[in-house]
């Protein structure tokens, strides 16, 4: 009953890295769901690109074996499988030289909609930019899609926004954060904003804090010399945790436009105040006793690094709606599970009538984004039973996974959305360049003063839930993190 599908038109889609480990796990994956859904017409197009000299029949092998790996329940359909190859080609360019861009544009059909998937590392956005221009294959319908991180710094997202202007408009340009994408951070929006239940107290009279934990159980995998240049603040809270720091905090945009909610967001950053150094805490993490994993310094082989894998932080809001109620962030590698979520913590009924013994008890509304989506909210109620009355906290289950049914229940991948998004136009969660440019203004400082300082993170045990530090941070306000949860 759910599961409503509407067809896009016919497209020629490029993933320029189409062999990398992004398209293999996530984007190959995401377009084949897509194309089983029927999401697809007949003549859409796929084509891989990358240096290697694959052609098409080795292309379509490579994402056959791809999609038994990360997509097996829906490439066990043989049918379905061999339709979706059909729609494959490959073209072997190098993104830096021109070898392979007249094959490419010759591939290309006239009049349709060109999106262009840049899934290569960041030092090839400008060289593809500029040769896609070059090759004549930059139309009006043409839209390219770029993989974070969008920049190191303020001055290098600036950098990076000049040239892709250079040779696209604004609206052709599709910055990618997956979060956005998620089922869960689209419904928080329509909880916020298609209710008149959270609204009035969505604000700093009823608000006494919020929590966003983006945690990780695993470590830098293969990514260490990246890793190892970027750190948790630019890795995570630059882009993902200030994007969801910004749908909790915005105000209700006039429509559901991408203009309309971008600039709401863009509102938010810029009203962030500076955070002063004693309200962050920086971790890396060690080898635990007991434990086979390595700690961070071990693992990328730099035995000098100090480079942050986790970082707590106070935020502080300068606006009518938030000022006085922080929004506590927390990101980190190795910690004890692998859980995102946001809570939303209300603040005390003002007075007990029930006495003392009852305790104090606050409302949390949860958006819980990975694993198990889905958003719940903690009320207070009677303890079954004679005796007098004692409170318990119990969660509301908003996922209402029963009313919706069993298509209602699944959730697609973020990238299943955010594809279909691009070939359709539409914006909405996809980063704009002044977002972009506000959140590294107010990111930057706070790394500067790390390296002007030479701050070294604070210790903490893989498998651990973090620096003690960051408890600390909590504990003088009165206040404490909600546990890391599976
Ligand atoms: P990857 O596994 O290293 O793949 C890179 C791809 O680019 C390969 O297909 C490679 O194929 C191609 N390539 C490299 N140099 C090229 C050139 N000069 N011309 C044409 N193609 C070239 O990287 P990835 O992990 O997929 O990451 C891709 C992007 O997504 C990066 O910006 C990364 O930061 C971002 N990202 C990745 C993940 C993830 O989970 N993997 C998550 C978030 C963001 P050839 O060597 O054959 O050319």
């Amino acid at each position: 009953m759910f599961a409503k599908t509407t067809a896009v038109d016919p497209f020629d889609l490029v993933i320029f890295g189409g062999t990398g480990d992004l398209a293999r796990r996530k984007i190959l994956p995401a377009l084949y769901r897509r194309f089983c859904a029927g999401q697809f017409r007949e003549g859409a197009r796929i084509i891989g690109a990358a240096r290697a000299d694959l052609g098409t029949r080795g292309y379509r092998a490579f994402v056959a074996e791809a999609l038994r790996e990360a997509a097996a329940e829906e490439a066990g359909d043989a049918a379905a499988l061999d339709a979706f190859l059909a729609t494959l080609d490959y073209v072997s360019l190098d993104a830096r030289g021109d070898r392979g861009w007249p094959e490419l544009a010759a591939k290309l059909t006239e009049d349709r909609v060109r999106a262009c998937f840049f899934s290569v590392g960041p030092s090839l956005f400008a060289p593809l930019a500029e040769r896609l221009r070059r090759h004549g294959i930059v139309t009006d319908r043409t839209r390219i899609v770029v993989e974070k991180p969008f920049g190191h710094d303020l001055d290098s997202a600036r950098a990076l926004n000049a040239t892709l202007a250079a040779h696209f408009h604004e609206r052709q340009i599709f910055r990618i954060d997956h979060y956005l994408g998620k089922e869960t951070v689209q419904n928080l929006m329509a909880v916020r904003f298609g209710n008149m239940l959270f609204e009035p107290l969505w604000n700093s009279l009823f608000v006494d804090h919020v929590q966003i934990t983006v945690a990780e159980a695993v470590g830098v995998r293969g990514r260490g010399e990246y890793y190892d240049r970027a750190g948790a603040m630019r890795d995570m809270v630059q882009n993902h945790l200030m994007q969801l720091l910004c749908l909790i905090a915005m105000e209700p945009p006039s429509k559901f436009d991408p203009d309309a909610v971008r600039d709401e967001k863009l509102k938010v950053i810029r009203a962030l105040d500076p955070v002063q150094p004693h309200h962050i805490v920086r971790g890396q993490y060690v080898a635990a006793p007991g434990r086979d994993e390595p700690g961070y310094r071990e693992e990328v082989g730099n035995p000098r690094s100090t480079t942050e894998t986790y970082v707590a932080l106070k935020v502080g809001i300068s606006n009518w709606r938030w000022a006085g109620t922080p929004i506590y962030l927390r990101t980190g590698k190795r910690l004890v599970a692998r859980s995102s979520v946001i809570n939303v913590v209300f603040k005390h009924a003002p007075h007990s009538i029930f006495g003392e013994d009852a305790g104090q008890h606050a409302n949390i509304l949860s958006i819980r984004l990975q694993p198990n989506e889905g958003i719940t909210l903690q009320v207070t109620i009677k303890e079954p039973g004679p005796g007098g009355i004692r409170l318990i906290d119990v969660p509301l289950d908003m996922t209402f996974a029963e009313a919706l049914g069993p298509e209602g229940a699944h959730h697609p991948d973020a990238y299943e959305r955010l594809v279909v998004d691009v070939l359709r136009g539409n914006q909405t969660l996809f980063m704009r360049g002044d977002e972009v440019e506000a959140a590294w203004a107010w990111t930057d400082p706070i790394i500067e003063g790390w390296e002007s300082r030479g701050d070294v993170p604070k210790p903490y045990e893989v498998g651990s839930t973090g620096p003690t530090d960051a408890e600390l941070l909590m504990r003088r306000d009165n206040r404490r993190w909600l546990g890391i949860r599976p």
